[in-house]
């Protein structure tokens, strides 16, 4: 998929990111081909959550650039990313817990309801009406249809920190999905979840990848891994060690070396 340009959703070209003197990131270079599920692994500390956060927007990179869709992403604002079509959900989850699951996701969409108030104000400037009503009506329409497909519609009304963890996890996942992103990064979404839930997490990444947006997926269980990844590029201490498809990585000596004395089966 990926020898012609434009079948690149991300490119990192030579990423660097610096905590004092300790590089957390170093020359990091990596193509993820549009469509793809596209693993990133290695062990506690490679770097991984830096990644996400300097392609994110959460932290600014100390050199290097990043391109999306064959376009530098140049502007530091988080917001203006998401509204690129980049979504994420967190390691540490990040949910408004007194708020419902129904909540929770409509406010993912309001990074498209920003869009839609310059809709609205050039209305008002036009003398058009509003369509408050309608606005609020797409987006309730389009939470539900995400509850939906992610199996939550059930707890809609619910609090969010009245889920299990495996179901908060999910809501993470709706949120990001509500923002209409083209390229989604999940931070190790089956962290705590059992093995039915990450079995359910399996079909849902791949649904969600079927219906066109591309995955970079950071994960632990290499079950999950090696079972749903086009493609793997591992971390080490900040460095790409090696990458390939997920057979020539569960058989290189120099990933295996990396994960020695970590509780991870290859
Ligand atoms: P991973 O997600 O692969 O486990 P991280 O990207 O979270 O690793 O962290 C990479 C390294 O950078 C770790 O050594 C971590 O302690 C360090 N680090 C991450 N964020 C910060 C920060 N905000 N300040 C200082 N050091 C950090
Ligand atoms: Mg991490």
């Amino acid at each position: 998929m990926s020898e012609a340009g434009n079948s690149i959703s991300l490119r990192a070209d030579k990423l660097t990111k610096r905590f004092g003197g300790f590089y957390a990131l170093k020359d990091f270079d990596m193509d993820v081909a549009k469509g793809d599920i596209h693993a990133v692994i290695g062990p506690n500390g490679a770097g991984k959550t830096t990644f996400f956060n300097l392609v994110t927007g959460m932290l600014p990179a100390d050199s290097g650039r990043i391109t999306f869709e064959d376009e530098a992403i140049d502007d530091p604002r988080p917001s203006r990313r998401t509204m690129r079509g980049i979504a994420r959900t967190f390691q540490n989850i990040r949910l408004f817990g007194q708020m419902t699951v129904l909540e929770n996701v409509m406010l993912g969409r309001h990074c498209r309801a920003y869009l839609s108030l310059w809709k609205a104000l050039r209305n008002t400037v036009l003398h058009r009406p509003l369509g408050e009503a309608e606005e609020e009506r797409e987006m309730r329409g389009h939470a539900l249809e995400i509850l939906d497909f992610l199996g939550l519609s059930d707890e809609r009304h619910a609090k969010a920190t009245d889920l299990s963890h495996g179901k908060q996890r999910k809501l993470e996942l709706a949120r990001a999905l509500a923002t209409d992103p083209r390229l989604l990064l999940l931070d190790e979404p089956a962290a705590g979840m059992n093995p039915h839930e990450t079995e359910e997490l399996d079909d849902v990444i791949c649904s969600v990848r079927d219906r066109g947006i591309t995955i970079i997926l950071v994960e632990h269980d290499m079950n999950l891994v090696m079972g749903i990844s086009d493609r793997v590029t591992v971390l080490n201490f900040g460095t790409k060690i090696a990458e390939g498809a997920p057979k020539e990585i569960q058989d290189d000596p120099t990933v295996i070396e990396a994960y020695l004395g970590e509780d991870v089966s290859l």
